[in-house]
């Protein structure tokens, strides 16, 4: 059996705040475009192929775009946590990234409700410091998705690496799960053009779909159990050619035998179950 999960991190203006530098108008433009033209259409294909998807949402992106981000929830799906405006958690103090931490599922909490509890988190740079893991799994996160040392099998993020020029020491599996990303899996780098740094992007859809399809079947044939994670961004995979070649891919995918599609929260919950308890 292959579990899919369709991931969107729904970061609007808060990307072009933090990890672009850019507060004029048209990457703010950018970031209005995701929360205002690419998320509609985003929801409307989830509703049309009957799936329920996981969103990451900046707590910045939450308070900006709060009708928005309650028709994530609305709709069924699932929300996570994507930093405050999207700061990366590399080279943070640890006080600091506590308290952004925190700061950021309260401010969540303010916009959903005081009862939204989240179950996963995403860091916007696809990093994590060497806090992070026990950070999360101090809150009662039940997983993380920014790691890749596996491409379709979830594992047990670990604490205490020993990470040097002489040797690497992998550290202790901690409770938290890691439903691991890849480049090779994210619409961004293959779509979005960016000149401070320069992102070349700009592929067709046509080449992103063989990528993502090629993927997806080798997963679903030789990996027993996998578990295939997109991830994608409403202001890139929202434009219209986009949004054909991933209904396309749903499509595909759906007609295989023993697809199921999840939310990373329900996945983790099986692979929880599934995988040796670190304690
Ligand atoms: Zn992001």
């Amino acid at each position: 059996m292959t579990t899919v999960c369709l991931t969107f991190d729904f970061d609007a203006v808060s990307l072009w705040i933090s990890s672009f530098r850019q507060t004029s108008a048209t990457p703010v433009s950018r970031g209005e475009y995701g929360a205002n033209v690419g998320l509609d259409r985003v929801l409307g294909l989830l509703r049309d192929k009957g799936v329920k998807a996981t969103f990451f949402v900046p707590a910045h992106t939450a308070a900006s775009f709060p009708d928005q981000t309650g028709r994530i929830v609305a709709e069924g799906h699932e929300i996570g946590v994507h930093g405050y405006c999207h700061e990366s958690p590399t080279g943070l103090e640890p006080a600091e990234e506590a308290r952004l931490l925190d700061a950021a599922v309260a401010r969540l909490q303010g916009v959903l409700g005081a009862g939204f509890q989240p179950a996963g988190y995403r860091s916007p740079a696809w990093d994590l410091s060497s806090n992070s893991v026990a950070l999360l799994a101090d809150r009662g996160f039940l997983y993380d998705s920014s790691m890749m040392a596996d491409d379709f099998t979830p594992y047990r993020a670990r604490i205490g690496d020993r990470v040097d020029e002489e040797l690497f020491v992998p550290g202790t599996h901690s409770p938290l799960i890691e439903m691991p990303v890849a480049w090779e899996l994210d619409d961004f780098p293959y779509f979005t053009f960016t000149n401070r740094p320069l992102f070349g992007g700009m592929h067709t859809p046509e080449h992103v779909y063989t990528c993502w399809k090629g993927e997806f079947d080798y997963c679903h044939q030789h990996v027993a159990e996998g578990v295939f994670t997109l991830t994608m961004h409403p202001q890139v995979i929202g434009r219209g050619p986009r949004i054909e070649m991933l209904s396309r891919l749903i499509d595909h995918m759906q007609a295989r035998p023993d697809v199921t599609f999840r939310t990373l929260e329900a996945e983790a919950r099986r692979q929880s179950l599934k995988l040796a308890s670190p304690l």
